[in-house]
């Protein structure tokens, strides 16, 4: 039987659905939440990312704005313009889109962010109180994950759950978090032996390697959950045709179009899995919902002094 496809589309709009009476709530006080986003330089997946972003916020009412600075800038620069955004009032949400250019040192940036106001969740401040188990703006990808997964009824404890991938931005923040869902948690990288041993033992497996196709359905426990952070372009025809053999509509897109976003899983495993997230549709727009809830949560929290997880009421 295939695999109950985890709708990320769907699970969204749930929680703009929820968001936006947190907002009515927020806005009959007196209180519209912003969020200020950082672009640096020309990298076009950054660029498409921050615009969905900042639709997103237009789309529920939420105050946004993007500063856009030269491939060029300056640590010094950014330290100051994110010093400027810090000291704003009607400014709840700071996002510094990465990657940064290498000339800037990205860790200075993140640590200079306002926890407070780190959206995101990548200041060490919010990533430790994630580690304590006490988090409280946590990286969005990770916490998009967990609420489809809470959606979808799918309870983690007790699950051996396999997070394929340790960037701080989503792999390790994803291991914590599942670890205090009570899953036993396995993390895998790029030197990992015999990966697929691994992935075959799972329960559940969240892959985030950026390696289009790098598990396939032999690599995948029968009935097992499969999340898949991963968005791959591939331009490739042959990989193409290899990849979409069952799936002739995407490969007519595919050669309409000369590239098509393929996960970090082959599209077969949905033959083998017992629940899988599609890319695209899946985690990506969680990934931007999360934020939004992120910055509502963080205007809560310094304007009004408290917190509404999104989901937590009745
Ligand atoms: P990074 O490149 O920072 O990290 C990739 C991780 O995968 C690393 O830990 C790396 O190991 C590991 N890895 C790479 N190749 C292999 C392999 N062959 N076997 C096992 N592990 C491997 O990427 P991110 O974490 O930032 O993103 C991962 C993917 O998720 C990307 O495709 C990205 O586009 C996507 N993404 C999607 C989002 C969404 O909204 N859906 C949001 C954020 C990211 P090592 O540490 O040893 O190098």
């Amino acid at each position: 039987m295939p695999a109950r496809i985890l709708s990320g589309l769907a699970v969204r709009d749930q929680i703009y659905a929820e968001l936006r009476r947190e907002l009515d709530e927020l806005l009959q006080a007196g209180h519209q939440p912003g969020l200020a986003a950082v672009l640096v330089g020309e990298h076009p997946a950054s660029r498409l990312y921050v615009r969905n972003k900042m639709a997103a916020c237009q789309q529920l009412g939420i105050l946004s704005e993007l500063h856009e600075l030269p491939a060029d800038t300056s640590t010094a620069a950014l330290l100051e313009l994110v010093g400027e955004l810090n000291a704003r009032d009607e400014i709840d949400g700071i996002l510094v889109q990465l990657p940064l250019p290498p000339q800037i040192e990205t860790g200075r940036i993140l640590e200079a962010i306002d926890p407070a106001k780190d959206v995101d969740g990548f200041h060490p401040l919010n990533l430790g109180r994630l580690l304590e188990g006490r988090p409280e703006l946590v990286a969005c990808t990770p916490a998009g994950v967990m609420e489809l997964l809470r959606r979808y009824h799918i309870s983690v404890a007790g699950l051996h759950a396999v997070v394929v991938g340790r960037s701080t931005i989503v792999g390790k923040p994803m291991a914590l978090l599942l670890l205090q869902a009570n899953a036993t948690v396995t993390v895998c990288h790029s030197k990992t032996r015999d990966l697929a041993a691994i992935t075959r033992q799972a329960d559940l497996v969240v892959v985030a390697a950026g390696r289009a196709a790098l598990l396939g359905p032999d690599d995948i426990q029968p009935g097992a959950v499969v999340v898949d952070v991963g968005i791959n372009t591939i331009t490739d025809a042959e990989q193409a045709a290899l990849l979409f053999a069952r799936y002739p509509q995407r490969l007519e897109e595919f050669r309409a179009r000369g590239r098509a976003l393929v996960g970090d899983v082959h599209p077969d495993v949905a033959e083998v899995a017992g629940a899988l997230t599609p890319v695209p549709g899946g985690v990506g727009p969680l990934t931007v919902a999360m934020l939004m809830v992120n910055t509502v949560r963080a205007a809560r929290r310094r304007r009004l002094g408290s917190l509404h997880p999104v989901g937590s009421r009745s």
